[in-house]
């Protein structure tokens, strides 16, 4: 018998074990940028982790950011003292960078390789005169047909960027920039509206509100279900009591970010009062409670510690309401006042009941 250790195929197989291993700590370490990018809460922390995250993380020599006619949108919702903290050199927004752009990706494909080797007007045009960047990958930040803008990468090592580089997890990468931009964009144009919670950065009642009026129309127009959550912190004064006001105002922001966590992107979640939390969802009964237990586990299982390092329990007691409205959406308001009206007193049935728990009432309109 040869020993199989000694064989072509299995160092063939190590090779490809070697490739799996080094992919999926590329993937892995993009994962820790992407999480940061799509819970950034402001436009300043979104550029924080491309400019000096990103690069630390991938050993690169430039992060570029060139934003369409939007960018001056954002840059007007920026907050002054937060921008000025930022090193903004990365942030371009020339017209001229980006018709250069546009011309290196060809119909939309990353565009790679050595920038001081194209001695052209359009590389000068994004690059600039100095060839600092010994190779760097150019890619469309597009959702459809749209381009927002373009996310180049430089390295030092002229070898880094070139042609036969497979880019597929980059082009995947600079899909979550998208949406990422995309996300804090509208983040910011809620904070501008008056619409955010500046503790939590959830959106606030009024903002609530209004989506409940919106998503009761459209429930009523296509005849689908939506549901409501109504979740409150259990004992929160004592929180406050035993650990002070700004441990109690860390808890809080905890406990938002993992009902945030729980619930789908399309769906709403706001601070509705002081330690008072709504959701509204797209679905039935079934499963709004579905998810009201996965809030209720998340919640028990959130891991907050005092300024001693003990743990801090958390628990929250939610009441779950829904409806399927048939018929015209005028009342919409009125559908929607009784919908949280009953989560609420669902939720006060659920602290009766013990606390830490889940109620709906059993007569429910679904
Ligand atoms: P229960 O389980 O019945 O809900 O008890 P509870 O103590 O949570 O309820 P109660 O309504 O008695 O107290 C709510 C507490 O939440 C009192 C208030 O000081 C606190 N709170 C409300 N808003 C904030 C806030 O922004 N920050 C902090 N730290 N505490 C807040
Ligand atoms: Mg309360
Ligand atoms: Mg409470």
């Amino acid at each position: 018998m040869t020993n199989l250790a000694q064989t072509p195929l299995s160092d063939r197989l190590r090779s490809l074990v070697d490739t799996v291993q080094h992919n999926e700590r590329t993937l892995r370490r993009f994962q820790n940028v992407e999480l940061r990018l799509i819970g950034a809460q402001d436009f300043a922390s979104f550029l924080d982790t491309l400019f000096r995250h990103l690069p630390q993380e991938f050993s690169l020599a430039s992060v570029t950011l060139w934003l369409d006619d939007r960018a001056p949108m954002l840059l007007e919702l920026l907050e002054p003292g937060a921008m000025r903290a930022l090193d903004q050199s990365g942030l371009k927004t020339s017209r001229e960078g980006g018709l250069a752009a546009q011309g290196l990706c060809d119909e939309g494909r990353p565009w790679l390789g050595r920038p001081a080797q194209r001695d052209d007007a359009m590389c000068r045009a994004f690059f600039g005169d100095s060839a600092a960047t010994a190779s760097a990958i150019l890619l469309p930040l597009a959702a459809g047909d749209i381009v927002s803008g373009y996310l180049c990468l430089g390295s030092d090592d002229p070898e880094r960027f070139g042609e036969g580089l497979a880019t597929d997890i980059l082009e995947r990468f600079a899909s979550i920039v998208t949406a990422s931009l995309d996300n804090v964009a509208h983040r910011e144009r809620l904070k501008q509206l008056g619409m955010t919670d500046s503790l939590t950065g959830l959106a606030n009642r009024r903002y609530f509100d209004e989506r409940l009026r919106e998503e009761i129309m459209r429930a009523a127009r296509y005849s689908v279900p939506v549901a409501c959550l109504f979740i409150d912190i259990d004992s929160f004064k004592r929180i406050n009591d035993t650990y002070g006001h700004q441990t109690g105002d860390r808890a809080l922001a905890a406990v938002a970010a993992c009902v945030r966590q729980q619930v789908r992107l399309g769906d709403t979640v706001a601070r509705y009062g002081g330690e008072e939390f709504a959701a509204l969802l797209q679905g039935d009964r079934a499963d709004a409670l579905t998810v009201a237990e996965r809030v209720r586990l998340a919640v028990e299982r959130l891991v907050l510690q005092d300024d001693h390092g003990e743990r801090i329990a958390l628990t929250v007691s939610i009441g779950v309401a829904a409806r399927t409205i048939g018929g015209a959406p005028a009342e919409a308001i009125t559908y929607g006042r009784a919908m949280m009206e009953e989560a609420d007193r669902a939720m006060y049935q659920a602290k009766r009941n013990g606390r830490n728990r889940i109620e709906a009432l059993v007569k429910a309109g679904d």
